[in-house]
């Protein structure tokens, strides 16, 4: 070692030298007190004594064989001591036979007597120290501490050995975590949490005394086994419930389990636990079950939706989200004459291409994001409104949809009013529509705000009108400017004479209410003459136009308005 730098490899490994002969153990301190502290024992019984009340300090043994008290009963000692099996033991022997019998007996070296070149011996000594500590310090990188299960990485790396061992055995992949585990740890404290997961261990180590298998332990509650094939997991499921419960009685700790059968063993195990863990992970907020086996389908499903969900930010941020515009027609006259617009969303990804509002707009409802997502619509359009306004000297009414989660949202009102003024366009141009169900949900909540809205002066409109389940005479309170017919009572109209009848009725009533009164989704020449027959004022679909790009509606403006 250079210099005189003092680090903990300096300081002085301790070897235990066993002999009963004086003169030897004395011509081994000499050959080892340069490098080493050592200690002396006269034979095997007093080796014994100083290794178990000093196991901790010694870091090699140097072992005699033929003493009192027999150099290889120490070794058949040292094999049923979990702590004396991590010193290594180095024999002193002159015979060949004798080494065999030793090496069975678990000893890592020989050294030659009588001894010869004291370097070559001192060599050998610092080699087999330092191979033990490096396997040491493998041992507790390998496995978690309180578990003693192996950490992730190795058991993946495991999970191959156990594959190339039993090449022909069929296999699962189990992911068995404790819920609301972090709850658990605060409610209860870090020492009741760990009772469980001991708990757990317990019975898993239990299991594996039967069947062929290994564990290994994920992160805070989490445990993964790769085993042997079982068709029902059910009663692992009890033996671990009820093992959880004889620790810590019966405070409503639960577990979940998740199963992928049959692994492939050519898969990446990787993707194989991530897999298992997020079909154990799929039962967090199910009260009814405990087990899940893995389905590729629904799985491909759940992840299909956190990558929407995970790409949300960035596609706002790089406006992916965007506008189409479906022209609504009003049908008083010989032509339908455009008049106005719904504005649509578009996801357009790099990473799912185009993607429809009917497979987001409910998700990012269910996890707040549709806020951000309407209030970026919501300027847009505002914003579009004013640049037809410069580019075309035209005004253009938009209607720009609200999610019922929109509606809760404090600023909502003052948001819309910044948008819309910002962009100098009178309130009365600017529309919003609201679905007929979110009415019904909470109507006082939604009433306020309503009203709110239309006192500022812009419009709002009913929307899917006959889809939820809203009484004509709840509807005499509920304020609104447009009443849009909802697109399947349109579509219904071709199956049954009754369905004209009620589209009539709602004309009428949405007439008596003095609203505006609109068909969605006209998708042939014969809705359209029914409707203008029957004195719908506005219609709206593929039967006049589809919702069009930014760069088709303006093209429409240009053609239609000009
Ligand atoms: P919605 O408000 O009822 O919109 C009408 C839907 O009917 C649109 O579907 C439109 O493309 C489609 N449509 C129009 N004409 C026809 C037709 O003749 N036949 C048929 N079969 N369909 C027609 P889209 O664009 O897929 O939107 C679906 C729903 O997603 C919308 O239903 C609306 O509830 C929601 N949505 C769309 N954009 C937004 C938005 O910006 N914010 C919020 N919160 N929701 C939105
Ligand atoms: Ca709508
Ligand atoms: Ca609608």
């Amino acid at each position: 070692m250079k210099g005189k730098r003092h680090s903990l490899f300096e300081i002085k490994k301790t070897i235990l030298v066993v002999d009963d002969e004086p003169i030897n153990r004395e011509i081994l301190s000499a050959i080892l007190s340069n490098d080493f502290n050592v200690l002396k024992a006269e034979d095997g019984k007093e080796a014994i004594d100083i290794l178990l009340k000093e196991e901790q300090k010694i870091d090699l043994v140097l072992l005699d064989v033929f003493m009192p008290y027999d150099g290889r009963e120490v070794l058949k000692d040292r094999q049923q001591n979990r702590k004396l099996k991590k010193i290594p033991f180095i024999v002193c022997t002159s015979d060949k036979n004798i080494e065999e019998e030793c090496f069975h007996l678990g000893v890592n070296d020989f050294v030659k007597k009588p001894y010869e070149n004291p370097d070559i011996i001192v060599a050998r000594i610092k080699r087999m120290i330092e191979l033990y500590e490096d396997r040491s310090i493998l041992k507790e990188v390998e496995r978690e501490k309180l578990t003693n299960f192996y950490n992730r990485e190795f058991f993946k790396k495991y999970s191959q050995q156990f594959d190339s061992l039993y090449p022909d055995l069929k296999k699962d992949m189990i992911a068995i975590s404790v819920n609301r585990f972090r709850l658990i740890n605060e409610l209860y404290g870090r020492a009741f949490g760990d009772k469980v997961l001991l708990a757990i261990t317990e019975t898993l180590n239990k299991c594996l005394e039967n069947c062929r298998g290994i564990v290994g332990k994920d992160g805070g509650s989490t445990f993964i086994i790769y085993a042997e094939h079982h068709d029902s997991y059910e009663e692992l499921f009890n033996k671990l419930a009820s093992s959880i419960n004889n620790v810590v009685g019966d405070i409503g700790i639960s577990i979940r389990l998740g199963v992928y059968p049959f692994v492939d063993q050519s898969m990446d195990k990787e993707i194989v636990i991530e897999r298992t863990e997020s079909t154990a992970d799929s039962l967090s907020n199910d009260y009814t079950k405990n087990i899940a086996i893995y389905n590729e389908e629904k799985q491909a499903k759940t992840l299909h939706i956190e990558e929407l969900i995970d790409s949300f930010q960035q596609a706002l941020e790089e406006e992916q989200f965007k506008l189409f515009f479906q022209p609504k027609y009003k049908i008083k006259g010989d032509k339908p004459e455009f008049v106005s617009a719904e504005v649509l969303i578009r996801w357009i990804s790099p990473k799912f291409g185009f993607v429809n509002p009917g497979e987001f707009i409910n998700l990012f409802e269910e996890n707040g994001l549709i806020g951000q997502l309407d209030s970026y619509i919501l300027e847009k359009a505002a914003k579009y409104m004013g640049e037809w306004k410069k580019k075309y000297g035209l005004l253009i009414p938009l209607s720009v949809n609200l999610s019922r989660v929109d509606i809760y949202r404090p600023t909502l009102v003052e948001d819309i009013i910044r948008f819309v003024d910002s962009n100098d366009i009178p309130h009365s141009a600017y529309n919003l529509e609201i679905t007929e169900s979110a009415y019904v949900e909470d109507a006082k909540e939604v009433i306020s705000v309503v009203n709110k809205i239309r006192n500022s002066g812009f419009k709002v409109e009913i929307d899917d009108f006959g889809s939820g389940y809203s009484s004509f005479n709840t509807l005499i309170d509920l304020p609104f400017d447009v009443l849009k017919i909802d697109m399947q009572i349109i579509k219904s109209m071709d199956r049954s004479e009754k369905v004209k009848e009620i589209i009539k009725m709602i004309i009428n009533l949405s007439k008596t209410m003095e609203a505006v009164t609109v068909a969605e989704g006209v998708e042939t020449a014969d809705h359209y003459a029914f409707l203008k027959e029957n004195g719908c004022d506005v219609v709206q679909g593929y039967y006049l136009s589809r919702p069009l790009s930014l760069a088709d509606f303006e093209k429409l403006i240009e053609k239609d308005l000009m």
